[in-house]
């Protein structure tokens, strides 16, 4: 897609600060961290949102999540406790429609989410 964010930074075209890589996924901090850990998993293909994600059924879902749990053990959160997020949809709270898994750690983190 040409005109996309997180296209951009999966291509490397916009800076990021980047701490995982693979051959499909991209992931970066959050430009505005909701938790000491809040890192974003992308594919660097694109997809709108996880809905989408789960009908390519190839794989990628698949990878997104392994690549998420990566970062978490990177990150040492992994035995305190994380969160992975998928927000689907504006009613939902997502507002970068290019698929991606937040990941949040390394503080308590309530529930229910707001
Ligand atoms: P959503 O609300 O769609 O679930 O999450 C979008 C996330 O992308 C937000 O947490 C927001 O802070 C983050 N974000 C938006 N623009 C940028 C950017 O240019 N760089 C980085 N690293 N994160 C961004
Ligand atoms: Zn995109």
């Amino acid at each position: 897609m040409t005109d996309c964010l997180f296209c951009k930074i999966g291509a490397k075209e916009i800076p990021a600060d980047i701490v995982h890589e693979t051959d499909r996924t991209v992931a970066f901090r959050d430009i505005n961290p909701q938790a000491p850990t809040h890192v974003l998993v992308i594919p660097k293909a694109h997809y709108a949102n996880a809905f989408e994600l789960a009908q390519a059924d190839d794989g990628l879902a698949d990878d997104l999540l392994k690549a998420a749990h990566a970062v978490a053990l990177q990150d040492d959160v992994a035995e305190t406790g994380y969160r992975v997020v998928l927000n689907t949809g504006p009613g939902a709270g997502q507002t970068v429609f290019h698929v991606h898994a937040h990941v949040l750690g390394g503080r308590p983190l309530l529930w229910p989410p707001g």
